[in-house]
């Protein structure tokens, strides 16, 4: 069969009325080859129509009839068109239906009486009548036409301002006559797609028909959504990674200081991920298991390994209170062991001033540098000058302008550097003959307030003092008091302290321009005079913090994490494609591992999740207690006040979630205020607490400490407690609203208890619930399995919500559905990863479709992203 090019422009064709081109080209209908793919959203059954009803339902049905009588009518500023339809078969025995339209005029010039129409709509009942509002309707004409539309299954397209259904369906049947099929782009691998199905899927004789050839169709559609997250992989497995092999010797050591055994589940995941690591491809790897699984165990053993083979690595949260908490885990898990963890947050108040990317180049000791390239450094070393934290430049001289010997700067220097990355940061610092400058920054201590400068001080001068005193067998003062200057987010005066405490002993003719003065020290700089020389196999005294923990925003600036070789990214199921590419596209390629407790349903893990290796936590721990829910109204409120007293009379905690309101700060502040005031009052005399997104983040973290300390009985709070908090001891859970929150996000909430061996109470309080509400929170009063949860808020929601392709960088779906058509997903994931596996790069000229293909798709991605 001959015919056109399935890109012949619709502007070409004759038959292509000239006043509908403006709503095609709205509809993104420019070719023959468009129209084609320009699939219906569904078909009516013009063979059998639905009996005319005479109750209300649910489902929408397809009816057939005469116009009999049509009224117009103004109420006040409503305009309402009512026509009356009657069933032609069923005479007078059958009753009528009642359509109508409010507000809008132009169905009335589309309607009149003994017209034969069409219409579709969910049938309720008014008064006596069977009516049904805003239906959609087409009126049957007797022309040439009729059998296009009448008497067979008949397609229904996705329509728009200036072209009907009807319309479409008739440039659509031409566009099939007309068009070459051979000339469709088809991306599906071979021959196993037939021409017929154009025909079939658009005027399909028979619904058996009608399946057969949308399957094909959305075989096809997926095969191009795995072949671009396929091939996203290969190129990703391409582009290599560092190897990180450890013997796990620290990683031994946390094991055996646990107060209890892994799961199987949990070593499955540690060894898949760990032969990752060692391997010389980029890990890309979505671990998802459960909340209370044990993810961070898993987390702490990948940095572990990357840390012992000599790279940082960094976990990131979604949220300050998590980061604060994985901190204090890590650390009362690491300190025992002597392994350093450092926290790096922007939760400080001060803002980070307007500091622009461009960092200037600012090279201390140009042209002095003693030993050319080899300590020459770059603009990764330079300190982070943007970060909201105090830094200061420090002056101390010794006593009397005594002279350090060479020996006793060393010690000096090499104290300095001790606490480096734990204490605090040190950015440069230069030990001259008789004083020392120092550029540094006091680290977040446990607590979550700073180590004080005058006590880092302090210890580095007693120290030095007792050293040098004790070598030269002395007594006496070594040193002056220091002078130092804060500095605050000026960027510039951190350049200028930068470079002239490096440049110190150039600049002073210390030394000759030409050589070199190892008591100058800044990052990257390490071993000159072997101050470090055994500081890389001691991992508590590395210079660079091996083990980092912050939040989410830190990942992308560079921040201490000059050496990254692990990025792992706790609980963030909407951490997209664009986010991980520009982690990728970082200098020091780290492995990535994305964390998440929403247990994702299988096909829409292969869709946005597609280009990641996965690995799944299927158990929890053992011994962990009940969780038992149930939804009540606010009028039991009473009885679970009751309840609530005695268990805190127990000693046991509770948390209290409430709906955000997000409109405004002073509107947040102002609800989270009156919840507060409500419960404490409601539970007095048990203390309260109260966090929110917006709180003050110092207060949080009091508040929080509080909490985890048992301090505070209750905690109410926002969903900011969502993920990841961790405090046994809390065992109630009271969630007001309930239907108003996601069935993902209670069944995370509700993570948050049941993680000691107490019986545990989750209580979601709704006062009469919508159907769709009832519905969610009766899946979570009968299971608790996060995978099924996941199927169910899937089911309820539908996929939409959870894969804004957009946002994913895929092909967009126009007839595949993720929740009916999961093998169909699965097979085309087969049908990639196999071509993928004889051509990574698709450069095989027979595939070079598929090239363009993802070419494309990637360029769109890139575009919507920037
Ligand atoms: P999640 O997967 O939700 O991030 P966590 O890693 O926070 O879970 O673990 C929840 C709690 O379970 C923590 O208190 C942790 O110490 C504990 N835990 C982890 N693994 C085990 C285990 N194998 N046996 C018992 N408790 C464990
Ligand atoms: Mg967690």
């Amino acid at each position: 069969m001959s015919g056109l090019p399935a890109a012949t422009s619709l502007e070409d064709l004759e038959w292509v009325p000239r006043q509908r081109m403006a709503s095609l080209r709205r509809l993104g209908l420019q070719t023959l080859g468009d129209l084609l793919r320009h699939f219906p959203r569904r078909y009516e059954n013009r063979i059998k129509f639905d009996r005319f009803p005479d109750e209300a339902s649910e489902t929408p049905v397809c009816l057939f009839g005469i116009v009999k009588k049509t009224v117009y009518r103004r109420f006040g500023p409503r305009r309402i068109f009512e026509a009356r339809i009657e069933d032609e078969a069923a005479g007078v025995l059958g009753s009528p239906l009642i359509c109508r339209w409010f507000n809008m005029p132009w169905v009335q010039k589309m309607i009149a009486g003994d017209q034969q129409i069409v219409v579709f709509g969910k049938p309720r009942v008014r008064g006596n009548q069977v009516v049904m509002e805003h239906p959609e309707f087409e009126v049957i004409e007797e022309d040439a036409e009729r059998s296009l539309h009448f008497d067979r299954i008949t397609p229904v397209h996705p329509a728009g301002d200036g072209v009907t259904p009807r319309a479409l369906r008739v440039l659509i049947h031409r566009a099939i006559e007309e068009t070459d099929l051979k000339t469709i782009p088809m991306l599906w691998p071979g021959n196993t797609v037939s021409e017929n199905v154009w025909r079939e899927v658009h005027f399909p004789e028979s619904s058996e028909e009608q399946e057969s050839a949308r399957s094909q169709l959305v075989r096809e559609e997926f095969f191009g959504i795995q072949l671009v997250v396929c091939a996203r992989h290969a190129a990703m497995r391409g582009l290599g990674g560092t190897p990180k092999p450890a013997d796990g010797t620290w990683w031994k050591k946390v094991e055996a200081s646990l107060p209890f055994e892994l799961t199987a589940s949990q070593r499955k995941v540690i060894a898949e991920i760990s032969a990752d690591l060692a391997s010389p491809h980029r890990m890309n790897r979505l671990l998802q298991g459960d909340v209370g699984s044990g993810k961070t165990l898993v987390a702490l053993h990948a940095m572990l390994q990357a840390a012992e083979a000599g790279w940082q690595a960094a976990l990131m949260a979604p949220t300050q209170i998590l980061a604060e908490q994985h901190y204090l885990n890590f650390r009362r898990i690491l300190d025992p062991l002597g392994i350093p963890v450092v926290l790096r947050t922007a939760a400080r108040k001060e803002s980070s001033g307007s500091s622009s990317g461009g960092t200037p180049d600012a090279t201390p000791g140009t042209g002095v540098l003693p030993r050319g390239d080899a300590t020459r450094y770059s603009k990764r070393n330079l300190p982070h000058f943007e970060r909201p934290w105090a830094k200061y430049a420090v002056t101390f001289s010794t006593h009397e302008r005594k002279a350090l010997s060479e020996a006793e700067r060393d010690i000096v220097l090499r104290a300095l550097l001790h606490e480096d990355g734990r204490k605090y940061l040190l950015y440069a610092a230069c030990v001259m003959p008789d004083h020392v400058h120092l550029l540094i920054e006091p680290s977040m201590d446990d607590a979550g307030g700073f180590h004080p400068l005058a006590g880092i001080l302090h210890s580095i001068k007693s120290f030095t003092a007792h050293e040098i005193n004790k070598a030269a067998n002395r007594d006496g003062p070594v040193w002056e008091k220091e002078s130092f200057d804060r500095i605050i987010r000026s960027e510039s005066d951190l350049q200028e302290k930068f470079s002239y405490i490096t440049r110190n002993p150039w600049d002073n003719k210390i030394v000759p321009a030409n050589e070199d003065y190892p008591w100058a020290w800044w990052p990257g700089r390490d071993d000159l005079r072997g101050a470090h020389a055994s500081r890389v196999s001691d991992p508590a005294s590395r210079r660079i913090p091996p083990l980092v923990i912050g939040t989410h925003a830190l990942l992308f600036e560079n921040a201490g994490l000059e050496q990254l070789g692990l990025v792992v990214i706790d609980e963030q199921h909407k951490f997209g494609v664009l986010q991980r590419s520009r982690l990728i596209a970082r200098g020091d390629a780290p492995d990535v591992l994305v964390m998440t407790a929403t247990p994702i349903p299988r096909t829409i893990t292969q869709t946005l999740y597609g280009d990641l290796d996965v690995s799944i936590i299927r158990e929890k721990p053992a011994g962990r207690g009940k969780v038992i829910t149930a939804v009540r109204v606010t009028s039991k409120l009473p009885d679970i006040i009751a309840f609530l007293r005695d268990k805190i009379a127990d000693g046991r905690q509770a948390y209290v979630v409430y709906p955000l309101v997000e409109e405004s700060e002073k509107l947040e502040v102002k609800s989270a205020r009156a919840e507060f005031e409500k419960w404490t009052e409601l539970l007095a005399p048990a203390r309260v607490g109260l966090v929110y997104g917006r709180l003050d983040p110092e207060e949080k973290e009091l508040v929080m400490r509080e909490f985890r300390e048992g301090k505070i009985a209750v905690l109410v709070a926002t969903t900011v407690i969502e993920v990841g908090v961790d405090v046994p001891n809390a065992c109630i859970m009271l969630v007001e609203e309930a239907g108003r929150f996601g069935l993902s996000q209670l069944h995370q909430l509700r993570g948050r208890i049941g993680r000691g061996a107490e019986k545990s109470y989750c209580i979601l309080l709704q006062d009469d619930p919508g159907e769709l509400a009832k519905q969610k929170l009766s899946v979570l009063e009968t299971t608790s399995d996060g995978f099924d949860i996941a199927e169910a808020d899937l089911q309820l929601r539908g996929p939409g919500d959870i894969l804004g392709t957009a946002q994913a960088g895929l092909p967009p779906l126009r007839l595949g559905d993720l929740l009916r058509d999961g093998e169909l997903m699965t097979e085309a994931r087969k049908t990639a990863r196999a071509l993928l596996e004889s051509d990574p790069d698709l450069s095989k000229p027979r595939h070079r479709h598929f090239r363009e293909f993802v070419d494309a798709t990637t360029a769109r991605t890139e575009i919507a992203g920037s």
